[in-house]
């Protein structure tokens, strides 16, 4: 057994029955935590062979764990056109002009992160600039958000759609006055159409990417992520831990589509190992702001006709939950408006009285069962306490907050001072998991529980806190980037706290994270990250 001894060290353990402790020991072997306490008891752990590692009275909480990240498409955000900075629709083609250049002909050029929000005219882009730019090339961009495709007509043509294509179930394809596409797809129905004829990535790229990306999550303290992707992740993720290369917990979060097959199989949330297992599904119920396809109880500000996009039927919807919770499949639901919570809570409700009905009759069942609300940014007081009754987890990441501040107060007006109520939701009991939903925005956690505890982002300083009165106390918010986010996953009993038994994945902290005032949170620095004992980045 190789022990290692973390010694003389400040420890929140985020154990109510421990909350602080000098030390810990862990067994490199397991992965597991033998001792928390203070030097002396956890010393008595050790053998002669043990390694003492002196903490130098550093701060250390269990590690972060992500609980909403999209793992590969944030290892190619650095890798394809990046369009976050252009401030307007000629400076993205001309990225793309450059692109081209350097790009075979008939190759795609891929990208994404441009934000209308921030052109002159904030009108949609079409495909005749980009076609200006890359003749030869088809070329699809994907919005900030993620939920608008921005192609040329080359990738039209890739992709079959015309004129008279019909309009697709759960999207749209903008047109001009002759009913020819402009080049925008909105929504999962009309961006899959292009989508599925792009070339597959090159596997070997990916990997080179997703390691890089892998050793970043670790410099930054995350220990965990609840990785929402598809079988190309889920692949490269297995051979990754199978070479014993992975060094991050990964819980993955499949498409619905995916159901059947897990249904075929049998397969239940939580299987797996310590490094890798089955996490759930996730459904998108409606679009995003900024796009203005949340889908909304009332019509958006100005535009009252707009109720924004169900992503997906309401009756499928029902079947879809019904299913998954009977197979004992996590289901995880994107719900950014106030209609998309509702119809989302509507079929979480009847799944939670059916499976309750059908009592031991019922399929297998199985203590990892969760339902969370992804984003859950506008939401309704009489949903919210259902959200409580029903015990449905609000996976949120308050970095949405503060970048989205403009457009929540453009789009939803006066409604706007109950979205992203996460202080509210936590004082009626409502379980927290914090997550980034990279590559949308950053992953780096200290700069996220800056915006949790400030209500700000840490390069827009000079503005004012956005509704300060939803800030969550950093106590609060340490225990849903840990414990609540083990909690979202039905892993609670192996992560989130420094308790003997579970897993020992632990960030050191340059300095005392509860005690330094809030404005120096991001110059607070990741010394250390340990995982099952190990450190997989930095010292101490
Ligand atoms: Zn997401």
């Amino acid at each position: 057994m190789s022990i290692s001894l973390y010694v003389n060290g400040a420890i929140y353990t985020m154990d109510a029955a421990r909350p602080r402790a000098q030390a810990m020991a862990i067994d490199s072997a397991s992965g597991r935590i033998l001792a928390v306490g203070s030097d002396d008891e956890v010393r008595r752990a050790g053998d002669r062979h043990a390694q003492v590692i002196d903490l130098r009275g550093r701060t250390v909480l269990p590690g972060f764990i992500d609980a909403h990240i999209h793992l590969l498409m944030e290892a190619y955000r650095s890798h394809n056109i990046n369009a976050g900075q252009c401030a307007s629709e000629d400076e993205v083609a001309e990225l793309v002009r450059q692109r081209a250049a350097q790009t075979p002909a008939g190759q795609w050029i891929l990208g994404g992160q441009w934000y209308k929000g921030l052109w002159p005219g904030q009108q949609f882009p079409t495909r005749a600039s980009l076609d200006a730019a890359a003749p030869q090339h088809p070329v699809a961009l994907w919005s900030k958000d993620g939920h608008v495709l921005w192609v040329n007509s080359l990738a039209l043509q890739r992709a079959n759609i015309r004129a008279d294509t019909p309009e697709p179930p759960n999207g749209a394809i903008l047109r001009d006055g002759d009913g020819n596409p402009t080049g925008i797809l909105q929504e999962q129905g009309a961006t899959s159409l292009v989508y599925r004829v792009i070339d597959r990535h090159d596997p070997t790229l990916t990997r080179h990417l997703v390691e890089g990306k892998l050793r970043e999550l670790q410099s930054k303290g995350i220990t965990g992520i609840h990785e929402i992707e598809d079988n190309e992740a889920f692949r490269l993720l297995q051979q990754l831990r199978d070479e014993g290369v992975l060094h991050t917990r990964v819980q993955m979060i499949l498409p619905r589509q995916m159901l059947p097959q897990l249904r075929a199989i049998g397969v239940q949330s939580g299987f797996g190992d310590d490094m890798l297992r089955l996490g759930g599904i996730k459904i998108f119920a409606d679009g995003t702001l900024g796009s203005q396809t949340a889908a909304m109880l009332d019509g958006f500000e100005g535009n009252p006709d707009n109720r924004g996009i169900l992503a997906i039927p309401e009756q499928q919807m029902r079947e879809t939950v019904s299913a998954a919770a009977e197979m004992g499949i996590s289901i995880a639901i994107h719900a950014i408006g106030d209609r998309a919570a509702r119809v989302a809570l509507n079929s979480i409700e009847l799944a939670q009285r059916q499976l309750a009905t059908a009592g031991s009759h019922g399929q297998a069942r199985t203590s990892k069962l969760r339902y969370r609300l992804e984003h859950v940014q506008l939401i309704a007081p009489e949903d919210l306490q259902r959200m409580q009754r029903l015990g449905v987890i609000a996976s949120v990441q308050p970095f949405h907050a503060v970048a989205d501040r403009d457009l929540a107060e453009r789009y939803w007006g006066q409604r706007h001072r109950r979205a992203y109520a996460y202080r509210t939701m936590q004082q009626m009991g409502i379980p927290l998991a914090l997550g980034s939903d990279a590559p949308v925005e950053t992953f780096d956690p200290l700069r996220i529980l800056y915006a949790t505890t400030m209500r700000n982002d840490t390069e827009t300083t000079q503005r004012p806190p956005w509704l300060p009165n939803q800030a969550l106390p950093i106590s609060q918010a340490l225990w849903a980037y840990t414990l609540g986010a083990a909690y979202a996953g039905g892993e609670e009993e192996s992560k989130g706290s420094l308790t003997v038994g579970k897993l020992g994945d632990a960030v050191v902290l340059r300095e005392d994270i509860l005690k330094v005032p809030l404005e120096k949170m991001p110059e607070n620095g990741v010394q250390a990250t340990i995982v099952g004992g190990n450190m997989v980045y930095g010292e101490v």
